[in-house]
């Protein structure tokens, strides 16, 4: 099968010939016929700030696509089911899955599809049965960007941001998490603001429901945000960019009690006095995916048209096209860039 495999930091992907994965009685096989392209990927192939758990090893990790064979022992997945695979492979028994946290899984058995695993950009991956989504009939393949900017943002919202009826949240970053981040605060009841410095990003912001939008670059965001809430700040910040500049800023709006929620990163460091903290009450929180339960959440929120998928899909590229997929995300020029295998 064709695959596009990671070698090394700062090259592009190899587009390879490789054989197709073989399955044990726990685990699916699927026919990839899409999979995003996660900004995530450029912590690793430009960066070198995540590893991967082998060289080569494929990338992806928002894969969708039709079953085509199972293990002896799968019970609940079938030959020709569409479906999508949740990129966490917990194991469903530790402490932190026991709690329904699966995303902090720590057995030594924990694979991360396209981090730790061969991934999605591949005409063929397989995953273990119990990371397998079902896909209802009326949502394309490319719902395949859920299980990681879909249902990273619900959680965010819901379970790290704890947001609520009339918060006012800001979004630092407008991509496709970001996106997702916006409307799942709308749809928690709060009045949002999304922050990026691109204009296009803003339009689509402003199209899936951002009540104000501010660019950085041009607009006073201390200004805008003290100006839009009598003064006090933002209830709820969610950071998907992690630099310097904007951490520092995110923590200037925060109003006192306010909650600033990490889901993006880079190499930067955070540095601020805990007075800060401990006088204004302020909660500095990370949000590190969903499980798999959030993602079935976040497709019913899809199939029952209370959350947007189509306009947060900009670009399709084909296997071969991979790396034109990235230099996209590179230069920050689409929302979410599909692979379609
Ligand atoms: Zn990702
Ligand atoms: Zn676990």
């Amino acid at each position: 099968m064709k695959a596009a495999r990671f070698y090394e930091v700062g090259k592009p992907l190899k587009i390879e010939n490789v054989d197709i994965p073989r399955i044990s009685d726990s685990e699916v096989l699927v026919r990839v016929r899409s999979c995003g392209i996660c900004h995530t990927d450029l912590h690793f192939i430009d960066e070198g700030l995540i590893k991967p758990g082998k060289v080569p090893q494929i990338m992806g990790h928002e894969a969708a696509g039709d079953v085509v064979e199972v293990g002896e022992r799968v019970k609940d997945v079938k030959v020709g089911d569409r479906v999508l695979i949740h990129f966490y492979f917990s194991c469903g028994e530790c402490y932190y899955c026991r709690r329904g946290r699966e995303s902090l899984c720590v057995s030594p058995e924990f694979q991360h599809f396209g981090f730790t695993t061969d991934g999605g950009y591949a005409e063929y991956a397989k995953a273990p049965a119990r990371s397998i989504i079902k896909l209802p009939s009326q949502l394309p393949y490319d719902a395949g960007i859920l299980v990681d900017a879909g249902s990273t943002a619900y959680h965010a919202v819901r379970e790290i941001g704890k947001v609520r009826l009339g918060d006012f949240v800001v979004i630092i970053g407008s991509g496709g998490v970001g996106l997702c981040t916006l409307q799942m605060a709308k749809l928690s009841g709060a009045t949002v603001m999304a922050v990026d410095i691109s204009s296009d990003k803003l339009d689509a912001a402003k199209s899936l429901g951002a009540d104000h939008v501010a660019n950085p670059t041009v607009d006073n965001l201390y200004e805008e945000v003290r100006r839009l809430t009598d003064g006090r700040g933002a209830d709820v910040i969610f950071e998907l960019v992690g630099l310097s500049e904007t951490m520092g800023r995110a923590v200037d709006i925060l109003a006192k009690g306010g909650r600033l929620v990490f889901i993006g990163y880079s190499k930067d460091d955070l540095t601020i006095n805990p007075r800060r903290l401990v006088t204004g009450e302020l909660q500095i929180v990370g949000s590190r995916a969903s499980s798999r339960y959030e993602t079935v959440e976040v497709v019913n929120l899809v199939r029952d048209g209370r959350f947007k998928l189509d306009p947060l899909i900009t670009h399709r590229v084909s296997l071969d096209e991979v790396n034109e997929g990235l230099d996209l995300v590179r230069r920050g020029e689409s929302i979410r860039v599909v692979v379609r295998p």
